[in-house]
């Protein structure tokens, strides 16, 4: 799918003096404060199809996908010129109020025409953290434009992730991420993490359904479906540990909400654009409408910041009827909603996807991809393998021993960093190997990226003993 052909690995002549400069004066995010100052950091300096190469000259195939996000591989002709050719044309100007770009229309139609049902309404922002909490401002104006300003607690799951602001991150279930910062929690609710995995669960999927359904609605009873704005939803829980819900979890879901006048958030980050063979799995996978879709990283295929939130038409046109005649701006956006450089990219991107038929590859080679994983479940450190396409974990432990326990967690570092001297990039959480690889990879690579990870649990089980 990359007509160039492009070598990479040449290194920069200045790699030590980087790795200094980085130590002394970068806060990364998500960093081990314990590291800070003295931490090596591995600086990424090229990038071709779906490998990388460090500052050091070494390359790795990208099984991380950038973070979920290169869809389309990296240094992808068309997305690159689409860049250029918008910057050189009008590189920014503000989209407050009546102003607009040609890339950001030309996109928000393009992204209507991907979702289902009526979502029609383009929110831009700057990516996915400010599009889940844009959607969470929407849905509290919608109820209290209508007279029920007290529809404002919000519903996520434990385990869940959806973002880095101090909402979206109180939204956010993932025990790891609840440090010393103090959360929202008097309307903020986390629901039991929905995670099935018929392997290893000592009940049926069925029964899983019914006792999820069941903690969600005494949820809502509890606090009172008259004080409940919207429940917040990835379809597969991404970096929470790519957790599967049980089949008919999200139109039970759905249908608990519809009852209830609660609105359904799809955080589709992660699932969209592509991951999992659709641009948008909410409807072509499960058979939910939602009435707002929240989407970013693969929407530019990772190549520029960008995060939208899509509204139903109902919503939206509820917005304009109900809003206070005497302010009547709804006053939620940033000084880089919809970039005009970004959104040319996404529209590349899209265009890219459609005429290779980026999705139906993934419909081909993501099971191929889950099929070979499972083959590391003969390992006996290797606690489950789960995934949906391109979207895949490896879970170790040392035999015996279940959960992310500390040495559970040291081995699963020390599998992430044999895969990395071999020339492998997975990403690293709790006792987890996490896989997101861009959508463009072959079964040639897929085949890759399963004997470096059999030899990595390999050398670690051996290192138990
Ligand atoms: N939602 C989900 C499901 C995510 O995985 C992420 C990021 O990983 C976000 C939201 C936040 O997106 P961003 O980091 O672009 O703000």
């Amino acid at each position: 799918m990359l007509p160039d052909v492009k070598h990479i690995g040449h290194g920069l002549p200045d790699h030590d003096s980087l790795v200094a400069r980085d130590a002394r004066h970068v806060l990364h995010p998500w960093a081990d404060l314990s590291t800070l100052g003295t931490q090596e950091s591995l600086i990424i300096a090229e990038a071709h199809g779906i490998e990388v190469a460090d500052s050091a000259g070494r390359t790795y195939l990208d099984a991380i996908g950038g973070m979920w996000c290169v869809t389309v591989g990296y240094g992808h002709p068309e997305l690159v010129e689409a860049m250029a050719a918008q910057a050189r044309k009008m590189a920014y100007f503000t989209p407050f109020g009546d102003v607009s770009s040609e890339p950001a229309a030309r996109l928000a139609a393009m992204l209507a025409d991907l979702t289902p049902g009526d979502l029609n309404r383009v929110q831009f922002t700057t990516g996915g953290s400010t599009a889940v909490e844009s959607a969470v401002r929407i849905a509290h104006y919608y109820f209290a434009s209508r007279g029920q300003a007290a529809k404002r607690h919000v519903l996520s799951r434990v385990n869940a992730y959806h973002g880095g602001t101090y909402l979206t991150a109180s939204l956010s279930g993932k025990s790891a991420d609840r440090t010393l910062f103090q959360y929202e929690s008097d309307w903020v609710h986390h629901l039991e993490s929905p995670g099935y995995d018929p392997d290893t669960s000592p009940v049926s999927a069925a029964e899983r359904l019914d006792g999820l359904v069941a903690g969600m609605e005494r949820a809502i009873a509890g606090i009172g479906a008259e004080n409940i704005a919207c429940f917040v939803a990835e379809p597969i829980l991404a970096s929470g540990g790519v957790l599967v819900p049980p089949p008919g979890y999200h139109e039970a879901t759905l249908e608990l909400c519809r009852r209830n006048d609660i609105l359904y958030v799809s955080d589709e980050v992660v699932t969209g654009f592509g991951r999992l063979g659709h641009f948008f799995t909410s409807e072509a996978k499960f058979g939910v409408v939602p009435d707002m879709i929240v989407t970013a990283k693969g929407l530019t295929s990772g190549y520029q910041p960008l995060g939208a939130v899509i509204v139903s038409d109902r919503i939206a046109e509820s917005l304009a009827a109900n809003a206070d005649r005497d302010k009547p701006v709804f006053s939620n956006g940033f000084t880089y909603s919809g970039h005009p450089v970004a959104c040319a990219t996404a529209v590349a991107n899209i265009e890219v996807m459609r005429r290779d038929d980026v999705c139906g590859h993934v419909l081909d080679v993501g099971p191929y991809f889950i099929r070979r994983l499972r083959e590391l479940r003969s390992s006996s450190i290797v606690a489950a393998v789960r995934g949906d396409h391109l979207m895949a974990c490896v879970e170790c432990h040392v035999p015996g021993e279940d959960g992310p326990t500390a040495r559970n967690q040291a081995l699963a570092r020390r599998v992430d960093a044999y895969c990395e001297e071999a020339g492998l990039l997975v990403r690293p959480y709790e006792n987890l190997c996490i896989m997101s690889p861009p959508l463009i990879i072959t079964r040639g690579e897929v085949d890759r990226i399963v004997d470096i990870m059999a030899d990595s649990l390999a050398r670690a089980e051996h290192d138990l003993r």
